[in-house]
């Protein structure tokens, strides 16, 4: 059987957002991606967006509990009943610890944390490229640097985690977006 309930783990500019839309298609259950709620919350002006909005600006994760409210409630949705592919949740130890005990409350296990790897220089490059192309607020300089420090500090320990619970696999991240697309399918599997 090929696993449903998927975690992505990895820098920012890995590319867990290009790997979560293509599982998207291939598997048929949907990205979930807090970034991506988030930066809709700013868009639309809500109280959520209006508290996480100068944290994102400024490359910083957003306070858990904003966080974690967002995320447990589209893991509560139906359509993520039937499996979900996290794309940047959890990122804390507190958040982690969170999406375990809803995923208990709800009946259900995760199957697999892939963690992407990639090298440093590599990512820099690609974050630099994709604020030329989609003109983030926070692809700058200064604030893609806050970003790998705070992954560093906070989110890399997760690695740990879920090697712990038995569900990590590791993979490379550099070369082409098929090729990565590739090994992810075999560690489905
Ligand atoms: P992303 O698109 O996943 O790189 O997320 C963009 C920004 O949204 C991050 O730099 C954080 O400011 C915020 N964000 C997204 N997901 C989380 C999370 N799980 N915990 C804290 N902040 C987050």
């Amino acid at each position: 059987m090929t696993a449903r309930r998927l975690l992505l783990l990895g820098p920012p500019g890995a590319g867990k957002g290009t790997q979560a839309k293509r599982l998207e298609e291939s598997l048929g259950v949907p990205q979930i991606s807090t970034g991506d709620m988030l930066r809709q919350a700013v868009a639309s002006g809500s109280a959520v967006g209006r508290e996480a909005r100068s944290y994102m600006d400024a490359g910083k994760l957003v306070p858990d509990a904003v966080v974690i409210g967002v995320a447990e409630q589209r893991l509560r949705q139906p359509d993520a009943s039937r499996g979900f592919i996290l794309d940047g949740f959890p990122r804390t130890g507190a958040q982690a610890e969170a999406l375990d005990a809803l995923l208990a409350r709800l009946g259900v296990e995760l199957e697999r944390c892939i963690s992407i790897q990639v090298d440093e220089d590599e990512l820099v490059e690609r974050l630099l490229r994709r604020a030329e192309i989609e003109g983030r607020s926070d692809d700058n300089e200064q604030a893609i640097r806050t970003r790998m420090e705070e992954y560093r500090r906070k989110t890399q320990p997760l690695v740990d985690h879920y090697r712990a619970s038995g569900v990590l696999v590791e993979i490379e991240g550099m070369g082409d977006v098929e090729a990565v697309a590739k090994r992810i399918q075999e560690a489905l599997a």
